[in-house]
């Protein structure tokens, strides 16, 4: 049995439930693997369609990367729109520009309409170290208006002290689209919302091999854990960086990274109010950046950080602590009582892969870091397909797919100098 990790979000989750393990050989229309929130928000979209939906997560709900994240909803995607345009055509560059800003409005929709009580606040801030990433953000802001977003404003070194009171930044883009949860109520929620309308949830059922059989004139898939099976019509692989090699396909063009989070003490009110007077999420536009809220009970939650291949540094709180002083000298006394770290998936191009195999298996993973909202925006796609219009789904999916270069064993390696590439460019203000 697998249990979360002794995150703030464990020990602040409103909802204490252990669903069934799969222990017999049943039947639905679909079986979606993995109750994430690529999982989870395919789920409630096809049973909300009337298929009848079972899902089967290994460990808890929530368990992975949805159950642990920053809870910012960042939009777009972690390639942008103009790099799409200049690298897949001005069609495909529209096509997922008017989608950017769809996965935040998801789950706005689902915590309305399931009534979810996740702490959502709305509101984001991207925060520029330099003049050139202040002007990477004017150009930004204008991208994103022509595809949608006019929620957008920019601020001067003037305006931060409302936004967020450090003396690290020269300005940023606000983006009052953007918001912030807390990432495992939210999963929580999503999953009582799924069974509230008839869709079945296993915890503890991990998959672990996926089979076809003919049943009069249809091939089915059945999905086989240790102690039970669902044969289904249609199966979706949702276990993004957490799936290991389920699915050999899958493993070869995407690579498990960790990112670890910080959470203080509970901090005097007064405190937290003037350290993000906005109360919006505030993230840095480094390669490799560093996130920050204020949470429900005023702690502060302070992530950053990428392990290639996955896993944490052997301590958290001492990798990321420094980050935290840097932007906060005034919190340097303040406890840590909270420390974890999780993988997310990362695709060489950056870009989310959505996708078939065979007939029946259709899948999607890798926001390469950018997921809470794009993996809702996949859920809505991948049940538009299997529903009978795949137009939208197709825009992902007919995107080319890379390999890692070096393969299993070398892409960790190549992964890093690339990146060390980028980290040294920030680091010098290139
Ligand atoms: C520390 C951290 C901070 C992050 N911060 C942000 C952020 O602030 N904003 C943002 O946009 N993105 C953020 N991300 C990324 C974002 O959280 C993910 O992209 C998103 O949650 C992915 O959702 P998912 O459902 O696809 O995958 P996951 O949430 O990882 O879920 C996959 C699930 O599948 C299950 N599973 C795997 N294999 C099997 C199997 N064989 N059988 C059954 N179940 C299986 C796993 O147990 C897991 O529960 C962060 C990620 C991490 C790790």
């Amino acid at each position: 049995m697998t249990n979360y990790p002794d995150s703030y979000y464990a020990a602040s989750s409103n909802r204490d439930i252990d669903y069934p393990s799969l222990t017999e050989n049943i039947s639905a229309d679909i079986c979606v693997v993995g109750g994430g929130y690529s999982g989870l928000s395919t789920a409630i979209a096809l049973q909300e369609k009337g298929y009848s939906v079972v899902l089967l997560e290994g460990s808890k709900i929530g368990f992975g990367a949805s159950g642990r994240n920053g809870g910012q909803l960042v939009n777009s995607f972690s390639r942008d729109i103009d790099h799409i345009e200049k690298h897949y055509g001005s069609d495909t560059a529209n096509a997922l520009g008017a989608m950017a800003f769809e996965g935040a409005d998801c789950i706005r929709d689902l915590i309305k309409r399931y009534n979810i009580d996740c702490d959502y606040k709305h509101g984001g801030f991207f925060a520029a170290f330099t003049e050139k990433q202040m002007h990477e953000l004017a150009a930004k802001k204008q991208l994103w208006e022509k595809h949608g977003n006019k929620k957008l404003s920019l601020i001067d070194k003037s305006g931060i002290a409302k936004i967020v009171n450090t003396e690290a930044y020269v300005g940023g883009l606000v983006d009052e689209h953007c918001g912030h949860i807390h990432p495992l109520k939210l999963a929580l929620g999503e999953a009582a919302a799924l069974t509230s309308i008839g869709g079945q949830v296993f915890e503890q059922s991990k998959v672990i091999n996926i089979d076809e059989v003919q049943q009069a004139d249809t091939t089915k898939s059945i999905v086989k854990t240790d102690s039970g099976s669902v044969t289904a019509t249609k199966v979706v692989l949702a276990g993004n960086a957490y799936m290991g090699n389920l699915e050999p396909k899958l493993s070869r063009k995407s690579m498990p990274c960790g990112t670890q989070i910080v959470t203080t003490e509970v901090l005097p009110e007064e405190l937290a109010k003037s350290l993000i007077p906005s109360e919006y999420c505030v993230e840095d536009v480094n390669y490799k950046l560093d996130y920050y809220r204020i949470t429900a009970d005023n702690r502060l939650l302070f992530g950053g950080g990428v392990t290639y291949g996955g896993g944490d540094p052997a301590s958290i709180e001492r990798f990321l602590k420094p980050h935290m002083d840097k932007i906060f000298p005034q919190m340097a006394n303040y406890k840590i009582d909270f420390a974890w770290g999780g993988d997310f998936l990362l695709t060489l191009s950056r870009l989310p892969q959505l996708g078939r195999i065979g007939a029946n298996v259709y899948y999607t993973q890798g926001y390469s870091g950018h997921g809470v909202n794009t993996s809702h925006l996949a859920g809505k796609l991948l049940a538009e397909a299997i529903h009978g219009d795949s137009t939208r789904f197709d825009v992902f999916a007919n995107l080319p797919h890379y390999p890692f270069p070096g393969g299993r064993l070398f892409r960790v390696p190549f992964t890093m100098m690339g990146a060390w590439y980028y980290g040294l460019r920030d680091a010098l203000g290139f």
